[in-house]
Parts: C-alpha cells; sequence; structure tokens
C-alpha cells in the first residue's frame, strides 16, 4: 500500500494488474466449472477481458481512481461478451462513480463504490440471493466489507475478510439450482456444481486483498 490507510490509484492500479495475472492463471478452471454448467467459455471471456485491460493501461489516468476504474469497465464492456461482461464492466463503470476526480480513497469511499457496483449487477442481471450467480459471492463480500469498515480494519484487512466471506459464498454455490443465465437451463441438473461466476468474483476480490495486504 502507500500512505497507511489510503488506496491510491496506484494501489487501484496493482489491483487490476493483478487480478489480469489471476484470471489468466486460472482461466482453464473458469472454463472447466464453466464446462459443467454453461457453455465453457467464462475463463476464456475473463481472460480476454482483463488482457484487453492490460493493453489498454498505458493510456488510462494514473491520478484519478474514478476515471481509471471507468476506463476499466468500459474495456470490458467492448470485449467480454456474454452474460459477465456487460454485468462486470458495469460494475467498475460504476465503481467510478464515487472515486471519481480522487487520487485516492479510503476504504469506507471504496465500500461505498463496490455497493453501486453491485446494485447495477443486480439491477442489470435481475438475479435474487440463491439463484446461484455471482451475487453469491459478491452480496456477502459487501456485508464483511462494511462490517469490516465499521471495525476500523485497514484496507488489505477489510478487503481480505471481503474475500474470505466471497469464497465462502462461492462455495455455497455448490448445492444451488441455477435460477439465472444459461445455467438455469439445466434445471435440476446445475446442482452440484460450483458457480464460474461466483468464483471469478472471489477472484476478483482476493486479487484487491492480495494487493493491497503487502507490507
Ligand atoms: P455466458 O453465461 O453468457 O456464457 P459467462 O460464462 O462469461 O457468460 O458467465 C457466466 C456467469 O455469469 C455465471 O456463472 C453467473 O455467475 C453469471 N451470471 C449469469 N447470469 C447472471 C445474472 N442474471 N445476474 C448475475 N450474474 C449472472
Ligand atoms: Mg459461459
Amino acid at each position: 500500500m502507500g500512505s497507511t490507510d489510503r488506496i491510491t490509484s496506484d494501489d487501484v492500479l496493482a489491483w487490476i494488474q493483478l487480478a489480469a495475472q489471476v484470471f489468466r492463471e486460472n482461466r482453464e478452471y473458469l472454463t472447466k466449472l464453466d464446462s459443467a454448467i454453461g457453455d465453457a467459455d467464462h475463463g476464456i471471456n475473463m481472460d480476454r477481458g482483463f488482457q484487453a485491460v492490460l493493453a489498454k493501461l498505458p493510456t488510462l489516468p494514473t491520478d484519478d481512481v474514478g476515471a481509471f476504474l471507468k476506463g476499466v469497465g468500459m474495456t470490458l464492456i467492448s470485449t467480454v461478451g456474454g452474460a459477465s461482461g456487460p454485468l462486470y464492466g458495469s460494475f467498475f463503470l460504476q465503481l467510478a462513480g464515487p472515486t471519481t476526480g480522487k487520487a485516492e480513497v479510503d476504504v469506507a469511499e471504496f465500500a461505498t463504490a463496490l455497493d453501486a457496483g453491485i446494485a447495477r449487477v443486480q439491477g442489470l442481471g435481475k438475479a435474487e440471493p440463491g439463484d446461484k450467480t455471482m451475487l453469491e459471492a459478491l452480496l456477502p463480500a459487501q456485508a464483511a466489507l462494511h462490517a469490516a469498515v465499521d471495525e476500523g480494519a485497514s484496507p488489505g484487512d477489510a478487503l481480505r475478510a471481503a474475500a474470505d466471506a466471497a469464497e465462502e459464498g462461492m462455495r455455497g454455490t455448490i448445492p444451488l439450482v441455477a435460477r439465472k443465465g444459461r445455467a438455469s437451463y439445466l434445471g435440476d441438473r446445475s446442482a452440484g456444481h460450483q458457480d464460474p461466476g461466483a468464483t471469478s468474483s472471489h477472484l476478483l476480490l482476493k486479487a484487491a486483498a492480495d494487493a493491497w495486504s503487502r507490507a
């Protein structure tokens, strides 16, 4: 981290760079999960999107957290197809709202930005908790992040709590029957498989925790 309790634009850049590396490393894993209950492209989608973001980095502003995140979102929307491209792209566009014009934010402001991102995923995808989507990871992470912020946690510790909650939510998708997205076409046969989007959401938040807990 930069200065102790602030999330700087450099920290956000480090998060996105690490996320790109993590999605590259987990490309086959996410695709394998999607082959069980979808169309075997989720890892390909996430990797394609974040590699495009990496290519775009030199053109993105480095002193404005929101403007940077907006560039990430626009790149994801224009390069990732399927359900997850518009959902993750819009998620990042909404993160930009409360953070635009700021060279750094505190973790409470980041939590507010995450609220906006998750609300957009819910508004666009119309999924409810229990529908076996990325929200199974995002919603518990959101609650854990706010609880950690209320306790005065550092950004690294707060994001760790959020990522741990996301991981638990991700594992909780295994017995669920999908009610949204392609997996819902399988009906009861979608049960017994971990949701790919909940898995990528966990990886995304874990990348923030890992990027921001470095000493
Ligand atoms: P597609 O399903 O179009 O091939 P991906 O494979 O990239 O797109 O993404 C699939 C993931 O998207 C699912 O595992 C699920 O988590 C998420 N998803 C699908 N539909 C929705 C929705 N309506 N709301 C939230 N997340 C969704
Ligand atoms: Mg798919």
